[in-house]
């Protein structure tokens, strides 16, 4: 397939290959608009001949969060040949099935607190944030389908349960997903509702005509499937796990993949192919578990809890040494500014004495430093002593990830730090001054590091992300449109490759990534049971 990369796309010369790409492999394709005067030097497409054809309704392509709840929601509409094409190999192999919670207010969870925090709050939070860089609308119009969703979620079989304000936003919305492997209910839900899945079967291009998609050509076990269907939704998950499509924005920051390896951005490739445009906005959906590296094995549930000291907000440097944010960001706000800020490096180094970690091992770094009431992250996920640290501090070491020295610059020459005896002898400085003249950290998180011990160690952590956010622009119903801002007949981007409905850094209240994406397959989908009436 002509690869079309975000750059080229953007000069123009991807609108060329978008054109013949449309104009090549059907007879009576119409190319994207304005990529005529191009086509001739583009290469041809690689659509290939289908060894078994199928028609649909409507076809939609992935099974994670917005695809389940696009296929929801079209029942619900009374669509009647509703098929699911994905990558997945089953109903649990998605990025949705490892959520652990979602974004919803007016809920009874909500209520049964006392929250009075209505959906018109939280979507005011959210624009603002957002600086309305966003589609406003389309926003708006997801956020008002949150609460309805957790009830959808209870119909499917998936139980939830409110958790509290862990990043300290001011509400509570983050439902935590009690039932394990949801993907399984949902997908038999969805199946009694006359869903038809089609597992291990990737697409490749949407397959268009006259300017109109008229469904998708996928490929499942060798067999190449053109699925004729009277709209086409597109919710492949991003490209977290697709290496050069990362370089292409974050150059050399080396960015550990914590998501599914099926999301490889085929999604906003084949929509590009078809005539649609990139919106502006590119972002991660930063891990917020804890740190992690590419040294060790990317298990986001099985990681050594070593990998927590990222999060402690003591002292971080980035590779010379050097401090370079304010690292309760990073504490309390891992996937927002604090995230954010790791995607400056390469890759960071949190600093702590010997005599600190050893006291890990029998008490909570958050409660030795006084349990601070600011850092309600910790509540939840750090409030434990670090089981079997001898043998994790062996583990680190062994994969290289941990250093240690016996003095400060011993441990700077171990891990290449070079300035990092002149930052701690500034850090530690503003430490007993109790004011951080640099980045202005908080009181409550400033600890020496020197403190007499007989070694000391240095973590060594690669920004890492569960997903990326952004693809094509749409309208408020999904629709795809091209770079006249007209909507593409028939073609839909749901979830977080829809490039207008997130913002970077990511929305700062939690579960707002899936809750958008199970939102914006509802809002295709009412649009698409519309549109098919008339098509
Ligand atoms: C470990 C982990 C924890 C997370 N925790 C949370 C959380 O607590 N709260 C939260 O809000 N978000 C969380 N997320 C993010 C969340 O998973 C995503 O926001 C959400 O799943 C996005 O939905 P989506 O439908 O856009 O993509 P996904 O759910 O990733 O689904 C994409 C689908 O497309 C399929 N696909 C890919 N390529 C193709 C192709 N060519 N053809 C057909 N199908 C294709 C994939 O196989 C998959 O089925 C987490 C992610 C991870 C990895």
């Amino acid at each position: 397939m002509a690869e079309i990369s975000r750059r080229n796309f953007l000069t123009g010369a991807g609108l060329a290959l978008a054109g013949i790409a449309g104009a090549g492999a059907l007879s009576g394709c119409a190319q994207s608009k304005g990529s005529a005067d191009k086509a001739a030097s583009a290469e041809t497409s690689e659509i290939k001949t289908a060894d078994e054809t199928r028609d649909a309704d409507i076809v939609i392509v992935g099974s994670g969060a917005c695809g389940c709840f696009a296929a929801y929601e079209a029942a619900k509409q009374g669509v009647k040949n509703i098929l699911v094409v994905t990558k997945s190999g089953n109903a649990t192999d998605s990025n949705f099935n490892e959520i652990s919670g979602t974004c919803a207010v007016e809920t009874e969870g909500t209520r049964s607190i006392g929250q009075t925090f209505t959906l018109v709050d939280l979507y005011k939070h959210m624009i603002a944030y957002a600086h309305w860089t966003v589609n406003a609308k389309l926003l708006r119009k997801c956020t008002m389908l949150l609460t309805e969703d957790i009830d959808i979620l209870t119909k499917m079989g998936v139980e939830t349960q409110i958790l509290g304000d862990r990043y300290n936003v001011g509400f509570t919305d983050v439902h935590g997903f009690m039932t394990p492997d949801k993907g399984q209910p949902i997908e038999q839900y969805l199946t009694g509702e006359g869903v038809e899945f089609l597992y291990g079967a990737p697409a490749t291009h949407i397959l268009m005509e006259d300017g109109v998609a008229k469904g998708v050509q996928c490929e499942q076990k060798g067999k190449v499937i053109n699925v004729n269907a009277k709209a086409v939704l597109v919710c492949t998950g991003g490209y977290m796990a697709n290496e050069e499509m990362l370089t292409e924005i974050y150059g050399g920051v080396e960015i550990a993949n914590m998501g599914s390896k099926n999301n490889t951005g085929d999604g906003q490739k084949m929509v590009l192919e078809a005539g649609g445009m990139e919106d502006r906005i590119h972002g991660l959906g930063m891990n917020d578990i804890y740190g992690m590296n590419k040294k060790s094995t990317l298990s986001v549930f099985n990681a050594n809890p070593l990998m927590q000291l990222a999060f402690y907000g003591g002292l971080v440097t980035d590779p010379s040494g050097k401090r370079f944010l304010d690292e309760y960001m990073l504490a309390q706000q891992p996937m927002s500014g604090g995230g954010e800020a790791t995607l400056h490096q390469k890759r960071y180094y949190a600093i702590f004495s010997g005599n600190v970690v050893d006291s890990m091992a029998t008490q909570s770094y958050y409660a030795s430093i006084g349990s601070p009431a600011v850092w309600t992250s910790a509540m939840t996920m750090f409030n434990a002593p670090i089981p079997d640290l001898e043998n994790n501090l062996k583990k680190g070491k062994d994969e290289g990830w941990i250093y240690e020295g016996k003095t400060i610059d011993e441990l700077a020459k171990a891990a290449g730090l070079i300035d990092l005896p002149e930052t701690v002898k500034s850090y530690d400085a503003m430490v007993a001054a109790k004011d951080d003249t640099e980045f202005y950290k908080r009181e409550e998180f400033l600890w020496p590091v020197e403190d007499g011990s007989s070694v000391y160690y240095a973590f060594e952590y690669n920004p890492s992300a569960f997903n990326t956010f952004g693809g094509a622009r749409t309208d408020d119903d999904c629709r795809v449109l091209d770079v006249d801002l007209e909507p593409i007949p028939g073609l839909y981007v749901g979830g977080v490759e829809n490039g207008s409905l997130f913002c970077t850094p990511y929305y700062d209240c939690g579960g707002s990534c899936s809750g958008l994406s199970m939102a914006s397959g509802r809002i295709a989908a009412q649009h698409m049971a519309e549109y098919i009436k008339q098509a």
